[in-house]
């Protein structure tokens, strides 16, 4: 291939610009943020000041394809988490630990360091512009329209392949409608998700603990989930997460009451003890979405889309970035696999479906039982419900139903894991050994 364009130079643009870097002998990535502010939260991603966890399925793809991007990010000050310094709370029971590993940092840091490794590729050039539209040529697209920064008009660039990264807020749908295309239809789940974000000065705190999970649900006694992580600079980032009416403010007294009364006790130290540095910055999620590409009968070729413009998830699982870069890898192995670019790029669409609903199927499961979120509900939901909350009971205490189910949570491995027959087996025996008692089943 001649020349790949990416549209948008987030974390799904970035991965796919470094899987084409393989394949083309040009990329442009286009991008409307000036990125040499690399430290910077910047406005095309306002969720940046937000807790990025990065999930080790994420981590070790960089890894692969930045290699020794790790190091850098701890010679940075990024904090390499093993299992014995990471603490998960279910409903506000803390989990057996497991070996699991982790970094802590935050999102400016981790884009910034992706960006710098995955531009110094003489193949890529960085082009500051929002594009905003397709160039078609029969059953094809054939390059994009944009406008360069500072200009007032817009330009056109061709290429043998168009890249959509554009995240949630994507136009793919516009720009196809336009060129007489039907669009992927769009599933969205309610969920009225509410995030606050504050930093703290770290020091002498819980010691042995670098990271912190409290998932809390509906059926259980506390209304908010946490996440608190040591980043770079000696701070400590935590997250309060609710619902609805529940979202939380940016007001700093609110922030810290709601940490104190979390009963979650590394959660309460930190608010308690370390000083708050900077303002509480806040972020709304309205709804889970995703586009079912594979669902078209018609497509252009030369065309494809990655990251949030595919699917976005509930934050809260720390899916994103993880689930962005594993389609990266499907671009890969659909590049790889010799598939015509004159050609829908359906193969790739399809490898990128097992990934989405994965992701999809998990986060979903968890918001369908939330009481303001009314469906639509999958096969075989009560059952599925049933089965994790009997899972999740167990991973309480048995350390290898817990690793497995952080392999999942963590995308290693796919959700069918959790119900193969061996699995089920070992799950039999530690109910049988703790006698957990029946579940509750939420519909
Ligand atoms: C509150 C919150 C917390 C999150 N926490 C986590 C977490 O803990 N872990 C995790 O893995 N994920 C998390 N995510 C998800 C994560 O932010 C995204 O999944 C990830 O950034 C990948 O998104 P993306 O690159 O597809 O899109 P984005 O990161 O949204 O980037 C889109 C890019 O496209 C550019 N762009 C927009 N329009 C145009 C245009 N017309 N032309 C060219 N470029 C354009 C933008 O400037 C931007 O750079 C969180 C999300 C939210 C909202």
């Amino acid at each position: 291939m001649r020349r790949a364009i990416v549209l948008g130079g987030s974390i799904a643009g970035l991965g796919a610009a470094r899987v084409l870097s393989d394949h083309a002998d040009q990329v442009v990535v286009i991008e409307p943020d000036d990125l040499r502010l690399s430290a910077e939260v910047r406005r095309g991603v306002p969720q940046g000041t937000q807790v990025h966890a990065v999930l080790s399925m994420g981590s070790d793809l960089l890894e692969r394809w930045l290699p020794g991007l790790t190091d850098e990010l701890i010679a940075d000050g990024a904090i390499f988490n093993r299992g014995d310094e990471i603490e998960h709370y279910f409903d506000g029971v803390l989990k057996v630990r497991v070996p699991e590993h982790t970094i802590g940092l935050t999102r400016p840091m981790l884009e910034g360091h992706i960006r710098r490794r995955v531009l110094d590729d003489g193949r890529l050039r960085l082009v500051q512009g929002r594009a905003q539209g397709l160039l078609f040529a029969g059953e094809r697209v054939t390059g994009v329209r944009y406008v360069p920064a500072g200009a007032k008009e817009s330009e056109t660039l061709a290429a043998d392949l168009v890249v959509d990264a554009t995240g949630r807020g994507t136009q793919l749908d516009r720009w196809l409608s336009v060129a007489g295309w039907s669009p992927p239809a769009l599933e969205r789940m309610d969920l009225q998700l509410g995030y606050a974000t504050a930093l703290f000065g770290s020091g002498d705190e819980l010691p042995e603990l670098n990271v912190v999970q409290a998932i809390s649900t509906p059926q259980g006694p506390y209304r908010d989930s946490f996440a608190a992580a040591r980043v770079e600079g000696g701070r400590w980032m935590v997250v309060v997460a609710a619902y609805g009416q529940d979202r939380p403010t940016r007001a700093p007294e609110e922030f810290i009451r709601r940490c104190q009364d979390s009963r979650i006790r590394p959660i309460d130290e930190i608010a308690s003890r370390c000083p708050m540095e900077g303002e509480v910055t806040t972020y709304t999620m309205a709804d889970s979405r995703r586009r079912m590409f594979t669902a078209l009968h018609r497509f252009p070729a030369g065309l494809v889309a990655v990251g949030d413009s595919v699917a976005s998830f509930n934050p809260v699982y720390g899916q994103g970035m993880t689930s962005a870069l594993l389609q990266g890898s499907c671009l890969s192995a659909y590049l790889r696999s010799g598939a015509s670019l004159d050609q829908p790029a359906w193969d790739y669409f399809r490898r990128v479906r097992v990934i989405v609903d994965a992701a999809w199927g998990l986060s979903t499961l968890m918001d369908l039982a939330l009481p303001h979120v009314d469906g639509p509900y999958p096969r075989g939901y009560r059952f599925t419900r049933w089965y994790s909350e009997v899972f999740n009971r167990a991973t309480f205490t048995d350390p290898d139903l817990h690793r497995l189910f952080l392999e999942v949570a963590h995308m290693r491995k796919h959700p069918r894991a959790l119900s193969r027959p061996g699995t089920v087996a070992a799950l039999t025996r530690a109910l049988l050994a703790s006698r957990l008692g029946s579940p509750r089943a939420t519909v």
